[in-house]
């Protein structure tokens, strides 16, 4: 029996399945949900409509501050009123999402919002830096990893199943480089917490590995 609110933090590279499992574990324990790269990704929806670069990072900054975003259930994006949840996931977003997000001034607001999300109500949150820098005492960490050519394959069929056109090499040359650009950046680099219990999704079915993270968590509760 879980007594007091408790964060559940899924990290990991690009496609490892993250999210449907931190989604599908929020909704098995009755607790909230947060995809932290939603909001990143919708930051570079905002930028690119906005017409700022990647490499503008004062602008970004502003941006960022301005966000007006709403999680309205999982899965869900509203940015500015509009329903973004699948123009946020298009190859041009997930093609500078790493480079936007890389600066200071936009990951330490869109930290910042993701704590405030947190504040009095337990929930999973998945991203690349959750158990390391937005919440480096949450009860229960993971670090979920799997062959970059597994995953690949699983984006492809994903995105095609939102009707997004995919190509398998493009899609594995993009999850490869956002891996490299998210572990090699100073601020809040993608990398397992000492204290993450590490989950290799190669081999396992969503069942099974939905089943190890909720194991752990419900023995810990
Ligand atoms: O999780 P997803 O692949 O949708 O995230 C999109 C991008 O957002 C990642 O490639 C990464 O660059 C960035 N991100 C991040 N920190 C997080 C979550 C996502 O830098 N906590």
């Amino acid at each position: 029996m879980i007594h007091s609110c408790f964060v559940v933090a899924i990290d990991g590279p690009s496609g490892t399945g993250k999210s449907s499992t931190a989604k599908e574990i929020a909704r098995r324990l009755a607790i909230d949900y947060l995809d932290t790269g939603a909001m990143y990704r919708a930051l570079s929806l905002k930028a690119l409509q906005s017409g700022v670069a990647p490499s503008d990072a004062a602008g970004l900054g502003t941006l960022a501050g301005q966000l007006d975003l709403l999680f309205p259930q999982p899965g869900q994006v509203i940015l500015d009123g509009q329903d973004v949840s699948k123009a946020i996931r298009t190859p041009e977003i997930s093609g500078r999402v790493s480079s936007d997000c890389a600066h200071a001034q936009v990951r330490t607001i869109l930290v910042e919002r993701q704590r405030q999300y947190a504040l009095g109500r337990s929930c999973a949150l998945d991203g690349r830096d959750v158990g390391t820098v937005v919440f480096p005492h949450a009860r229960f960490k993971f670090y979920v990893d799997c062959d970059p050519r597994v995953r690949a394959r699983r984006r492809v069929a994903e995105l095609q199943a939102m009707g997004v056109h995919a190509d398998y090499d493009d899609v594995l040359a993009n999850l490869v480089e956002r891996d490299r650009l998210d572990s090699t950046r100073e601020v809040g680099p993608l990398r397992r917490a000492n204290d993450a219990i590490l989950v290799d999704t190669s081999h396992l079915t969503f069942e099974e590995q939905v089943e190890r993270i909720l194991s752990v968590v419900r023995a810990g509760a």
